[in-house]
């Protein structure tokens, strides 16, 4: 089975190393929850209140920080652990990491009181608390999360791409590299935009359970960079000058507009939620009014309904082009993965909306924006 997907140099490690490789996301998570403890923190009201207070939730945002220095440590193998660690331990780690967030689970579960606790199965997926802080509020469970998760992909990616120069040489594939590079300008975009992601679906809706804690630490920490698990070990694909430009090149422009429709929107609907009359990027804001709140209608938010999502899927299909083994099932993994996510994603988050906007509000938005996600197509 593992020689017929190809990843049997994945489990070529001593016995120590496995034992290693198990407690690896273990150790790494409690030196990011020492760092991001440690280092100075912007601290700033969000998007999300308190059900007890009312008031909005503070968070200690220092992303970008914690970000430069976890991959500085890594980069200069400043702990002893080699470069390409993360990458050869990826199976081991995911096991762990997987054992690891089902306790964080049920410690989370069980240190609510018991009244909480109704359906134990629905608990457990998706928690019974929306999110908790630690430390006197110096750290929030979620921002922690994603900051753990997004910079462990990050170094991951990075990770696979020095495991392949190791093995190749001068004979690497530019496209394991690419993909790479993408990884770590996605996450930076990210670091540096922490603030506006705190007005986004998972801070508003999503509980603090297994969902969260092993999406955010294992899927998107390890397995986002699973294309490179099956394709590492192969060398350039050999497409010809013309066309590996024409691939590097064309994946490259791309990857910055996908991701500059998703940035756009979140940063749109940020400035909006913020500030509802200024305009963005010179374009002004309307919306439809529903009692206390607004949708807005113009800009990304006019083109679909959720066009951010139409910008993730333009990222997901380039995340696998840029390999360059277009028929190899690995390059497929994060892209089939975030595909499925974005396409049932939207549909929930159309339903919370019109529980929120009320169905008349929500429906005069749906027929002013026809499309959910891909203008003119979906
Ligand atoms: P969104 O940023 O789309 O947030 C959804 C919420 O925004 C809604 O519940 C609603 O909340 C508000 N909203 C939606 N439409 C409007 C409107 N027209 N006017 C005003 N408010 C509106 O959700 P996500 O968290 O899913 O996405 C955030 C970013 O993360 C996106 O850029 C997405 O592409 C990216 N992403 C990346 C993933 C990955 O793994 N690569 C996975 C998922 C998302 P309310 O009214 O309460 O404010």
């Amino acid at each position: 089975m593992i020689e017929f997907l190809g990843i049997e140099h994945l489990f070529d490690l001593s016995p120590t190393e496995k034992i290693l490789g198990f407690f690896t996301p273990l150790i790494v998570y409690a030196a990011f929850l020492l760092v991001q403890l440690l280092l100075p923190a912007r601290k700033v009201a969000g998007y999300v209140t308190n059900p007890s207070t009312g008031e909005p939730i503070v968070y200690h945002l220092n992303g970008l920080i914690v970000f430069i220095v976890m991959v500085t440590v890594w980069w200069f193998e400043l702990t002893g652990m080699p470069r390409d660690w993360f990458y050869r331990s990826s199976i081991f780690a995911v096991m762990g990491g997987t054992v690891f967030t089902t306790i964080f689970t049920f410690i989370t579960i069980f240190s609510q009181p018991k009244e909480t606790r109704k359906n134990p199965i629905k608990a457990f997926w998706s928690g019974n608390i929306r999110e908790f802080t630690l430390f006197n509020g110096r750290i929030e469970s979620k921002m922690f999360l994603y900051i753990t998760g997004g910079t462990i992909l990050a170094i991951n990616a990075m990770s696979g791409a020095w495991y392949h120069y190791q093995l190749f040489g001068e004979n690497s594939n530019p496209g394991v590299f690419l993909f790479a590079i993408f990884f770590l300008v996605y996450i930076i975009d990210y670091c540096i935009h922490e603030r506006s992601t705190l007005y986004t679906f998972d801070l508003i809706h999503e509980g603090i359970g297994f969902k969260l804690y092993w999406g955010a630490l294992v899927i998107y920490g390890w397995a986002f960079a699973s294309p490179l698990w099956g394709l590492a070990v192969y060398p350039d694909p050999e497409l010809g000058s013309f066309w590996m430009g024409f691939l590097l090149v064309g994946a490259s422009v791309l990857f910055l507009v996908g991701l500059g429709i998703s940035r756009g929107s979140n940063l749109q609907k940020y400035t909006f939620k913020r500030w509802p009359e200024r305009s963005f990027m010179g374009i002004k804001p309307e919306y439809i009014e529903a009692n206390d709140r607004k949708i807005l209608v113009t800009g990304f938010w006019g083109i679909a309904r959720h066009f951010n999502y139409c910008g993730e899927l333009i990222l997901a299909v380039i995340f696998a082009l840029v390999l360059g083994y277009f028929t190899n099932l690995w390059a497929w993994t994060y892209g089939s993965f975030i595909i499925g996510f974005c396409l049932r994603r939207e549909r929930t988050d159309d339903m919370h909306c019109e529980e929120k906007y009320g169905s008349e509000a929500w429906g005069e938005y749906r027929r002013r924006v026809k499309h959910r996600i891909i203008p003119g197509i979906y």
